[in-house]
């Protein structure tokens, strides 16, 4: 297989035809961005970081049972998946308040939740995607009752693996976004990645932010926490 033309350049990654028309390369920018694009940064070696720490998660999410567009890591920053049909909606799980729902619910940063807290967003740049409920998703045709009881059912199987998995290095999983596809059969896998720019990780001792927040938030020292996730995971510096 080969790699051909870049089909799309978004603003954390890169997506490649290949010759295989059922297989993308995704290739993934040292780019950060927040706030729909508002705010940027570049952090070295967070390309790397992205891709690796992704194909890890989604690996252990097979493992488990839960269906994933990986296939095969190509390179460092490059990685071979399945080609679906993105559904546009973001579904978020939050096991600690932060955030927007500290912002939107008066929830103090850092309230443990009784239980995780599901989100749908709809996933469109001009409207800043906002958050929809069932009924919204009904109405939108974006995906069916069905699918989104099974992507909330996928979500909150993920978040049990995810969360087992950081703390073994120390690591509390505060919330995440996944993203899923429709693959031509017609079921769901979850595509897009898994990263430090879609979860908020906090050191489990002493709450120090490890993730995009620390750009966010300019509280400074991203590429710090990048590195230090990279040691923790056992990443090549
Ligand atoms: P954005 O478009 O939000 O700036 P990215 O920079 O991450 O995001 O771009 C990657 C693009 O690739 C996104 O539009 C995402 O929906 C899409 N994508 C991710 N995984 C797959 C996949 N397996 N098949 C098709 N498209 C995918
Ligand atoms: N998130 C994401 N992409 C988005 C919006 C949110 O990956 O476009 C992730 C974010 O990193 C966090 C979780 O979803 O882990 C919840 O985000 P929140 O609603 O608190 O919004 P934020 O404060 O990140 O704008």
């Amino acid at each position: 297989m080969q790699k051909k033309e870049l089909l799309y350049e978004g603003k954390a990654k890169k997506v490649y035809r290949t010759t295989d028309p059922q297989v993308y390369i995704v290739s993934y920018k040292d780019d950060v961005t927040a706030r729909n694009g508002l705010q940027r940064g570049i952090v070295v070696g967070k390309g790397t970081l992205s891709n690796r720490l992704s194909n890890r998660l989604f690996q252990l999410l097979e493992a488990q049972g839960i269906p994933t567009h990986f296939v095969q890591e190509w390179s460092d920053r490059e990685t071979v998946v399945k080609k679906v049909e993105m559904i546009p909606l973001e579904v978020i799980v939050r096991n600690v308040a932060a955030g927007s729902l500290s912002k939107r619910l008066g929830f103090p940063e850092g309230t443990v939740l009784e239980q995780p807290v599901l989100e749908f967003r709809y996933k469109n740049d001009q409207l800043g995607d906002p958050m929809v409920n069932a009924s919204h998703i009904s109405a939108l045709h974006v995906a069916a009752q069905e699918e989104l009881e099974h992507m909330a059912r996928l979500s909150l199987q993920a978040n049990q693996i995810l969360r087992e998995f950081f703390a073994s290095v120390q690591v509390d999983l505060i919330d995440f976004k996944l993203e899923f596809g429709r693959t031509p059969e017609g079921s769901l896998l979850v595509a897009d990645e898994i990263s430090l720019d879609t979860c908020r990780l906090w050191d489990s001792e002493t709450h120090e932010k490890l993730d995009k927040d620390r750009l966010v938030q300019d509280l400074g020292g991203a590429q710090e926490a990048y590195g230090n996730m990279r040691r923790r995971l056992g990443f090549p510096q």
